[in-house]
């Protein structure tokens, strides 16, 4: 029966269109929809909503799904990621942390939501949310790293390839369920050098953005847990120094480099504010400073703006 009434649906989904009708800023949308079409008797209602109201690439989102409708399972498709929903029993909502990549290109996307009721029938929903650009800095800026780091010899670059296999693999991972919980704390009390997305111009040439946040600090000065999450690496990489990867759930990950010192060990779950290490200036790095990074599903997104997303 539920395939069935799925291919009503489908139908019915093409010629019914479920946009928003709500203009930005809020981009918040009420459909009565999917529910109502799957059963006869019933009338369910579902509300989408992203945080922020404004979507820029490089950011990241929470997405939010609340309906009336017995709702078994849920799940997304996003910009061409899988986005595993969590249900939060109090609020009644379901909720994703994904993100926009930095290449993303302005425009209007598509949350495909997919799912089943409990009652065994599937469900498909889609709504569309807008991106817009973000402006990042352009820094012309001269580029002093080791000689090491220009002309790496055999031995290194056998090395630069194993930390790559250890990189390709782990950070590949996703862990479906959420580890986070509430908001995200900034790994470490000093002031910004770098932000995330800003492009060196070398010698004319614009050279990778830069994926992090920089924290202007010495040697030795404590880096914390940016949220509750379970060490995925603490080992030195080749470039990275001593790198600290801490796996929050649903595809998030954050990332500690440069590190004077490693505090945990791999495996071991870690409290928000928890001190992992010490920062310092291993790698490749031109002095002591703290890159963090944030991913999400092989896209890095601006740390500070998930700090600023309020969370559930
Ligand atoms: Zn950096």
């Amino acid at each position: 029966m539920g395939v069935r009434l799925y291919g009503v649906f489908r139908k019915l989904k093409s010629r019914t269109k479920l946009r928003c009708p709500i203009p930005r800023p809020r981009l918040v949308c009420a459909l009565a929809a999917v529910g109502w079409f799957m059963t006869t008797a019933s009338a369910a209602t579902w509300t989408v909503r992203a945080e922020p109201a404004r979507l820029v690439n490089g950011g990241p989102v929470l997405f939010r799904v609340k309906t009336t409708a017995q709702v078994g399972s849920l799940s997304g498709k996003w910009l061409g990621h899988e986005v595993p929903f969590s249900f939060d029993p109090i609020s009644r909502t379901w909720f994703a942390l994904a993100g926009v990549s930095f290449e993303t290109i302005p425009g209007k996307y598509a949350l495909e939501l997919s799912g089943e009721r409990r009652t065994g029938a599937p469900f498909v929903l889609t709504q569309k949310f807008a991106v817009t650009a973000a402006n990042y800095p352009k820094i012309r800026a001269q580029l002093t790293v080791e000689g090491k780091f220009t002309e790496p010899s055999p031995e290194q670059l056998k090395q630069i390839d194993a930390d790559q296999k250890v990189k390709d693999d782990y950070l590949s991972r996703v862990t479906p369920d959420r580890e986070w919980d509430g908001n995200f704390a900034a790994a470490a009390h000093a002031d910004i050098s770098d932000v995330y997305g800003s492009q060196r111009i070398f010698n004319g040439k614009a050279q990778r953005p830069h994926y992090g946040l920089d924290y202007r600090v010495p040697n030795g000065t404590p880096v914390n847990a940016m949220n509750k999450g379970t060490v995925l690496l603490a080992r030195p990489l080749y470039f990275e120094g001593n790198f600290v990867v801490i796996d929050h759930g649903q595809g998030l990950l954050t990332l500690y480099l440069h590190l004077s010192q490693i505090d945990v060990k791999e495996g071991e779950i870690v409290a928000r504010g928890q001190q992992i290490g010490l920062s310092g200036g291993t790698g490749r790095a031109t002095g002591p400073h703290l890159h963090v990074a944030v991913r999400w599903q092989g896209t890095y997104l601006d740390p500070a703006r998930l700090i600023l997303l309020q969370l559930p």
